[in-house]
């Protein structure tokens, strides 16, 4: 099964207007010729003018979460139609950092997976455990919970991208090792394929995301069952358009 590789950024808190699109300006012909997808998520107030820096690049603009309902009384979030409005393709969910900090559970994380799949904008949906998990040895008891209640009720799990992003390397400079990654994503891979089926977990995208950069690019991206990179710092520089092109 042949998964195109697809490199997405996570801007976070970050960027301004001027800053993010200087930034698109400038790592647009260096990602020109990329043999993946590209895409960056950005702040979404930072939306519009990224659409307008990214236009006539095949850099994909994305949002950092979308809610789950139409329209209505729910203070600070934002909609698909919203999003659709400009154009977005993705929208992250279920970030260790919505999680962790903004109170975010797997049910709402479900409701938002739901509701971008139904109005065709890719959720990256993000697992992934915490340290003291991993030392704990429940690691994938922790994901079991992630995929089985984040994904209940997908009709085409195909449609989905995962992002496996480790609560312990992502934003802290501790990378997880190669094999480390493979074998966390192979069992992600293996886990869709008991909730849907085998066959449509091949077809999955699963990215692996923490501390990802321009020097352990190419060992992640060698590994069999990873198929792309969730960036966050490194996104936020030129670094981003060396990991898009890991392949050269
Ligand atoms: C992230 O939090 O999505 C992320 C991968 O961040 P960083 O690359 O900075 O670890």
């Amino acid at each position: 099964m042949i998964r195109k590789p697809f490199i997405a950024g996570n801007w976070k808190m970050n960027m301004t207007a001027e800053s993010g699109a200087k930034l698109i300006k400038e790592l647009a012909p260096l990602v020109a010729n990329a043999n993946c997808d590209v895409a960056l998520c950005v702040p979404a107030i930072l939306i519009p003018a990224m659409t307008e820096a990214a236009k006539g690049t095949n850099i994909a603009i994305g949002a950092e979460n979308v809610h789950w309902a139409e329209s209505g009384a729910y203070t600070g979030e934002i909609s698909c139609a919203q999003l659709k409005e400009y154009g977005v393709k993705y929208a992250i969910i279920g970030h260790s950092e919505r999680r962790q900090y903004f109170g975010e559970t797997d049910e709402g994380v479900n409701k938002r997976t739901l509701a971008a799949l139904a109005n065709g904008i890719t959720p990256i949906v993000c697992v992934g455990e915490t340290l003291a998990e991993r030392e704990g040895g429940v690691t994938e008891k922790v994901l079991d919970k992630q995929l089985a209640d984040g994904l209940k009720g997908v009709e085409d799990v195909a449609k989905v991208v995962i992002a496996y992003e480790p609560v312990w390397a992502s934003g802290t400079g501790r990378t997880a090792t190669d094999a480390q990654a493979q074998e966390t994503i192979a069992y992600i891979r293996k886990k869709i394929g008991q909730l849907f089926c085998p066959k449509c977990a091949e077809k999955v995208i699963i990215q692996y995301g923490g501390s990802m950069n321009a020097g352990n690019c190419k060992g992640l991206m060698a590994q069999p069952d990873i198929d792309g990179g969730l960036i966050g710092g490194a996104s936020l520089k030129l670094d981003f358009a060396t990991i898009v092109n890991f392949d050269k």
